[in-house]
């Protein structure tokens, strides 16, 4: 079976863990500075905080911005809204319940499975502390569109609601001309299992400001000022309360041997991809997305929209390729019956979700086979 992901890991990340292992340290420590140190360098922006996972980078950030941890400047006499995408996975939607805040799903796009701008713009209201963005299979939401409708919401109702991008998919993914991480908001990436880059589990946030880099440093564990340190040698007052979040050595060591190699990797994806934009263009039954000019995919997956999917997936599995919608539609589930709502665009199109392999294991003769297959038809 051809998979629909595989675990990158570089041949050193069994030397970098056994020196954590045999070094008498492996929690937060010097594998996670030079990690970070890495990543800073890589992603082009200095405010970078690691945790462990993307999971708890979403928790955390909504805490900061949304949640408890204080609205910004947003009324708080009225429950907080945050408008989000349904088509995710859980991981970005729970942590909006989790933080006692209420989700309002916006419409999602056939054209790009990401949000609907339009309607998006629509939805935002004085009650808006939030908007989480996801960018699907690395596709990059218009961010400079986004920014404008922001602007506008910002003039109508005083208050401008924090951008969260949920970045899980699109490590290597640019808008602009420049990797995601860069474009005024809170960026949180994955490193679990079977992202692009991973540390075994871990996450990454990345910050528009040294303030609010410097909080989620702080909050990640506890509270507490790591540096000066508190920890052992003596109490000091917590000022504000945090959470057990951050990355250790450990997971870092894997992820500096999977940072060498990474951009091979989502090479290869796009490469995949780019063969099939070409492949696969004219074939009856099937709708692609979009791609435009002003930014670049990682191709975590390659979604693609089709009739009678049930019938496409099993024929692909009877020639050995596997498939799958990935995520299903968060909207449904019993834990979010009371933000339910009508969603045209997804409704037109959520049973059509399908990704197809696409990354670095995909070999030339593989991804010919795949084509081939669903040039035969379902
Ligand atoms: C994988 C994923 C997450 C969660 O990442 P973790 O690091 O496992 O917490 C969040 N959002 C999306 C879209 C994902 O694919």
């Amino acid at each position: 079976m051809i998979p629909l992901f595989k675990v990158g890991m570089s041949a050193d990340a069994g030397r970098l863990v056994s020196d954590v292992l045999s070094s008498g340290y492996i929690g937060q420590g010097p594998r996670v500075e030079e990690f970070e140190d890495a990543l800073r360098e890589r992603i082009g922006n200095p405010n970078v905080v690691t945790v462990n996972s993307a999971t708890s980078g979403l928790h955390l950030a909504l805490h900061m911005v949304a949640g408890a941890g204080g609205p910004g400047g947003a009324d708080v006499s009225v429950p907080g809204e945050v408008l989000t995408s349904p088509l995710t996975c859980t991981a970005t939607n729970w942590p909006i319940l989790a933080n006692g805040l209420r989700i309002r799903w916006v419409d999602v796009d056939p054209a790009t499975l990401n949000v609907d701008l339009t309607d998006l713009a629509r939805k935002i209201t004085e009650r808006t502390r939030a908007v989480v963005v996801v960018h699907w299979a690395g596709y990059p939401v218009d961010l400079d569109r986004l920014s404008r409708i922001l602007d506008d919401a910002e003039r109508t109702f005083g208050h401008r609601p924090v951008v969260i991008e949920d970045c899980a998919h699109a490590w290597g993914s640019t808008f602009g001309g420049r990797p995601l991480g860069n474009h005024g908001n809170i960026a949180v990436f994955s490193f679990q299992a079977i992202k692009h880059l991973t540390t075994g589990d871990g996450g990454l946030l990345v910050l528009p400001d040294p303030q609010l880099a410097e909080r989620a440093r702080l909050l990640r564990w506890y509270g507490i000022d790591r540096d000066r340190g508190q920890s052992f040698r003596c109490e000091h007052d917590v000022a504000e309360y945090g959470f057990k979040f951050h990355l250790n050595d450990i997971n870092a060591a894997i992820g500096l041997a999977n940072l060498a190699e990474v951009d091979g990797r989502v090479a290869r994806h796009q490469d995949n991809a780019a063969f099939y934009d070409r492949e696969l263009k004219d074939v009856a039954g099937i709708r692609m997305t979009e791609r435009a000019d002003d930014r670049q995919s990682s191709f975590w997956l390659y979604s693609l929209l089709v009739q009678r999917r049930q019938a496409f997936m099993d024929r692909l599995a009877e020639r050995g390729i596997d498939s799958s919608p990935v995520h299903h539609r968060n909207d449904t589930h019993s834990c979010a019956r009371e933000y339910r709502q009508l969603l045209p665009g997804l409704d037109s199109f959520a049973d059509q979700v399908v990704s197809i392999p696409v990354g670095w294991w995909v070999t030339d003769t593989d991804r010919q086979h795949i084509v081939d297959v669903i040039r035969g038809g379902w």
